[in-house]
């Protein structure tokens, strides 16, 4: 038995809008009986996608391996111009499920790009979201740490813009580090709203308990960022990718109250189970005992139905 007696879940977390569309988009499609695919796991997450795969839903990598006339659901970060037109050249049934914040980002990107702006976007290389981004301007200079900033050449105009979920801060720095780069420049702010709001109630969170445990994939951006600022605050943090990888109670040995937050492509429920877990392996006799009850306690303040972000039918009957 350990000291643990809480634990708090930020609020707003669970998927992100864009994400809950698209995989909501999918199981519609499938309802409705169609043969439904995904292109690319609609989201980076085991359990959902086998769930999804119990409902006849199945992931593709490429459009050849969908048949034609059948389904093909496309993700929230959304794919190059090119993809889209050969998959409805094929016959496909195309459901377009990119976020609209990304939309917007790749019509932005494209208006830039015909009116003479060098591009450089701030995102990790290979993330789909900027794949597809690369689709409406081929030349953009795609950089991400610090260190790859000096690679950035200088040009009389150039215009800058960020893949959905970096770090606000980063934009900055790299705005600022731009403005020595070249004669004009045109800052376009393409960080998500959602990511920023995640990272306010994470970091109000974090200042409120012993411990945070944010739950998300080992190399999601948006999770990394979320366990760095909790240090920032002061607030000692672990990462991890789901409960299975809570086995060590000595982890939570100086902790009284315990917090729990997760990146974009972790469901809500995903986090219940968490400070359900937390508070068995951890948690004083009492609260033990009462693990499951407290978990859900402590889902249903976090999820709100202002701030829920996933179908949770338990809190909205009790609500
Ligand atoms: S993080 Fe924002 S932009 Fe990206 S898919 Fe989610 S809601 Fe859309």
């Amino acid at each position: 038995m350990g000291n643990v007696r809480e634990v708090r879940i930020a609020r707003r977390t669970g998927f992100c809008y864009g994400v809950r569309e698209a995989i909501d988009k999918a199981k519609e499609s499938a309802a409705a009986g169609k043969r439904t695919h995904t292109l690319g796991q609609v989201v980076h997450n085991e359990g959902v996608i086998a769930q999804l795969q119990a409902q006849g839903i199945e992931t593709v990598d490429t459009l050849d391996q969908v048949d034609e006339g059948t389904a093909v659901v496309i993700r929230a970060h959304g794919v190059r111009p090119d993809v889209l037109e050969r998959a409805e050249g094929r016959g496909l049934d195309v459901i377009d499920g990119t976020c609209t914040w990304v939309i917007q980002e790749q019509r932005e990107i494209t208006r830039l790009v015909e009116e003479g702006y060098s591009i450089v976007l701030l995102g990790t290389p290979r993330h789909p979201e900027v794949v597809g981004l690369l689709g409406f301007a081929p030349d953009a200079i795609v950089v991400d740490e610090e260190e790859d900033w000096e690679a950035i050449p200088r040009r009389k105009k150039m215009a800058l813009l960020s893949q959905s979920t970096q770090p606000p801060w980063k934009f900055e720095k790299l705005a600022a580090f731009m403005v020595g780069r070249c004669h004009e420049l045109k800052i376009v702010n393409t960080v998500c709203p959602v990511t920023i709001r995640r990272q306010e109630d994470t970091v109000e969170t974090a200042r409120e308990v012993d411990l945070m445990v944010v739950v998300g994939g080992r190399s999601s951006a948006n999770t990394k960022e979320l366990t760095r600022l909790c240090s920032i605050v002061g607030t000692r943090a672990i990462q991890i990718e789901s409960e299975e990888d809570l086995t060590d109670a000595a982890v939570f040995a100086d902790a009284c109250v315990v917090g729990v937050t997760g990146g974009t492509s972790t469901p809500i429920e995903d986090l219940r189970c968490v400070a359900e877990r937390i508070l068995r392996v951890a948690g004083t006799v009492d609260a033990a005992v009462h693990a499951e009850e407290l978990a859900m306690a402590a889902l249903a303040a976090a999820a709100t139905p202002a701030g829920r972000t996933t179908s949770l039918p338990e809190i909205v009957t009790a609500g």
